[in-house]
């Protein structure tokens, strides 16, 4: 039989012994041996350490961003191939998209998160802080990436998502995987690997795979390391409780399986669209997998009153859902991932039936849409009632991995709150009502116990991404039994594999380390206007020092005129009692204006167009008879890849306004937002070359 073979230090090796086999669960026939058998994992980290993190700490996160996205092209042209093998997993198109196309878009999305980063291989997070009287002791922060390895450990469910969507946050942020995926489902992983490796998309070391075992490698790890867990908290549990991760204090990142709710409003009575929209989400969440998703619900929390009602409509649903091959028509949910499951999800089920009721299913047998019940690894859905929720309480506690769900009545909104609490920490709730009161005394009644809440309504449903999606950009894991790891989650994922140290010492200094001017650090003669000069030309620092400009009471009323701003403080002189105003204070938004006039070349050149302002302050009040000038200074530059409709190659510039008064103090900084022309037109000459060619 075909062994799968192991990606360790730059090769393809496989396994001793004959490893564990794995099925096909729609037809019960062997499709591969697993072993890892005589891999070194030591050897396997060291090498991840020594090889794939310098090659990746070498890249900029642009670079990195672009890396992703290459890859995610790249892949997408195999679709085909790896939804074949997806089918042997038990899974209909729809899930497989969820999986294969899910790890894709998880990778197009952290490509484009480069745009919120330096174009350096490190981020400078937060701002500038002030310790010392003449500004010239200060602190930052910088995140530079972890020089360890990312060992991911993950389920069965997900054999691609699950693999793409940790690796392309750790790729991102510059840090090397070692992914080990479940057993039973490794042969999709293992063919999607080989593709990522072909590709030669990824420098060398940046990904290995174990198809197979992973017993023992946590005995590994280093105090640079990274390990993240994904499936049951027992494993979970375990493996957390390894002493050296411990000693070498890796941090752990563990989602483990959760109670999911999803509550019906009491406001969503049968025939309202939120009835019918948690019908069909608690339908969709049971079934779409086969119910084997992290996020699916388990708990159906319903008003008393409305038990029948979403009963009777649910076992109507569920009776539509055609069972068997996803291969053939028709067929609207496929199997578990193998037979072990399926055994598994009955016991948990017949531990969840010693207090509650069968609704609708059977154990023991389903009507199946070309397929053999016995030979794959079909299971019916399986619907419950629990008559007492807070007294019968395995429903909070026991989950059955497969399309099982049980329906459990409240009073209240606070019983509702209290019964999702009882979850005792889950992946995701969500909630159908068209009351914002109730939406709102929900979601901070139970946020301390949820990764993510989606409250759905008449207005948003249509579009929304759905209660079992985890998106990029949102945070996914939960706290307590949903095993309290965050995983993804734009930024905030990435600095998960990063180290923040905090940076101390004169702003000139900081402005070098950084590569983004600091307030207060010398500033470099530019030679001409900064205006002057393409984007590869200039360098932080360089200030301009503007002429200067006297304000005059003529300027307060000529800037009322033009902006229609008639406040008191401008216009009138008697009205200052009681506010800190000594005279008429020029507006702000003038002194703003006539900074621009001051700091602007007019004269046509590699500036485009300047697209807005972040962090505007005026900090002090500017009288009549003040004199204002601007240190006008390039602050930072952020690449940028996207040539646009007009098809010019440029990047954005920040450039900080600081305008002074005849004291020299500051009485307005902000910083302004433009795009400037690259000397390198090359990349537009290209893509104008490739429009005409299409032509
Ligand atoms: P497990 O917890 O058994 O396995 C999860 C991963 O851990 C697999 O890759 C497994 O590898 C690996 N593993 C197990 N023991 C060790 C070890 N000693 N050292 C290193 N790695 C180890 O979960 P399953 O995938 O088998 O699923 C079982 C249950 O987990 C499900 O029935 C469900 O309840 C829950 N689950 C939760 C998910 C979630 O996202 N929250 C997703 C999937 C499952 P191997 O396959 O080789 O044993």
């Amino acid at each position: 039989m075909k062994k799968l073979q192991n990606y360790a230090h730059g090769q393809w090796v496989e396994g001793t012994g004959d490893g564990k086999t794995l099925y096909n669960s729609i037809t019960g026939e062997p499709i591969a041996a697993a072993t890892s058998e005589g891999l070194d994992f030591g050897e396997m980290m060291d090498y991840g350490r020594r090889v794939g993190g310098p090659a990746l700490r070498k890249m900029t996160f642009h670079e990195r961003g672009l890396m992703l996205k290459a890859l995610a092209m790249h892949l997408m042209k195999k679709k085909k191939d790896f939804y074949k093998l997806s089918w042997a997993t038990g899974a209909t198109k729809p899930d497989s998209w969820f999986d294969i196309d899910g790890g894709f878009g998880n990778l197009f999305a952290n490509a484009s998160l480069r745009r919120q980063f330096p174009n350096e291989s490190y981020y400078v997070d937060g701002e500038m802080h002030n310790f010392s009287q003449s500004g010239q002791f200060v602190g930052h922060h910088i995140m530079v990436p972890k020089e360890g390895v990312a060992i991911h450990i993950n389920a069965f469910n997900f054999p691609v998502w699950g693999m793409l969507e940790k690796c392309a946050v750790n790729w991102f942020a510059g840090v090397p995987a070692i992914v080990k995926p479940a057993t039973l489902t490794s042969y999709l992983t293992e063919a999607v690997v080989r593709e990522i490796i072909d590709s030669k998309i990824l420098p060398e070391g940046a990904l290995q795979l174990i198809a197979g075992s992973a017993r023992g490698i946590i005995d590994h790890v280093e105090s640079q390391d990274i390990v993240t867990f994904t499936g049951s908290a027992s494993t979970g549990k375990m493996l957390k409780s390894n002493p050296r991760l411990v000693e070498e204090a890796v941090p752990f990142n563990m989602e483990a399986d959760s109670l999911n709710a999803s509550v019906l409003g009491e406001d969503a009575a049968p025939g309202t669209p939120e009835f019918d929209i948690f019908v069909k989400e608690v339908r969709k969440e049971m079934t779409v997998k086969a119910g084997q998703k992290c996020t699916a619900i388990r708990r159906a929390i319903v008003p008393e009153k409305y038990v029948d009602d979403v009963r009777k409509a649910l076992t109507e649903q569920l009776q539509k859902t055609t069972v068997g091959d996803p291969n053939i028509d028709g067929t609207r949910m496929g199997a578990l991932a193998g037979q072990e499951q399926r055994t598994e999800v009955r016991e948990k089920v017949n531990q969840l039936l010693a207090e509650q009721e069968l609704a609708y299913g059977s154990l023991e047998t389903a009507e199946l849409n070309g397929a053999d019940y016995e030979k794959g690894a079909f299971l019916s859905p399986i619907l419950m009632v629990n008559s007492d929720p807070f007294n019968k309480k395995a429903c909070h506690d026991v989950e059955a991995f497969g399309p099982v769900a049980t329906i459990l009545p409240y009073k209240n909104n606070d019983e509702a709150i209290e019964l999702t609490r009882m979850g005792k920490g889950s992946l995701v709730t969500s909630i159908a009502t068209a009351d914002d009161k109730t939406a709102r005394d929900f979601t901070l009644g139970t946020a301390a116990y949820n990764g993510r809440i989606m409250i759905l309504n008449r207005d948003c449903a249509k579009e929304s991404t759905g209660h079992g999606a985890p998106l990029p950009l949102l945070v996914h894991g939960g706290p307590g039994r949903a095993g309290g790891g965050e995983e993804m989650g734009g930024k905030r994922g990435v600095f998960h594999y990063m180290q923040r140290t905090a940076i101390q010492g004169s702003p000139t200094t900081l402005t070098e380390v950084t590569n983004q001017y600091q307030y207060g650090a010398k500033h470099k003669d530019p030679g001409k206007h900064v205006f002057q000069k393409h984007f590869e030309e200039l360098e932080v620092g360089e200030t301009v020092f503007t002429h200067k400009h006297t304000v005059t009471e003529t300027d307060i009323t000529n800037f009322a005129n033009v902006s229609g701003d008639n406040f008191y403080a401008h216009m009138d002189k008697t009205s200052l009692d009681g506010t800190i105003f000594e005279d008429r204070v020029a507006h702000g938004y003038f002194i703003l204006s006539k900074a621009a006039g001051l700091f602007v070349d007019p004269k046509k050149g590699p500036v485009l167009l300047n697209y807005g302002i972040d962090n505007c302050r005026f900090t002090k009040p500017v009288y009549p008879g003040m004199t204002i000038g601007v240190r006008f200074t390039v602050q930072e530059k952020i690449e940028n890849d996207k040539l646009g409709d007009e098809n010019v190659a440029k990047g954005i510039v920040k450039f900080m306004v600081d305008i002074y008064d005849d004291e020299d103090e500051t009485v307005g900084l902000a910083t302004i937002l433009t795009m400037v022309k690259k000397l390198d037109q090359s990349a537009a000459e290209e893509a104008a070359k490739e429009a005409e060619n299409e032509e």
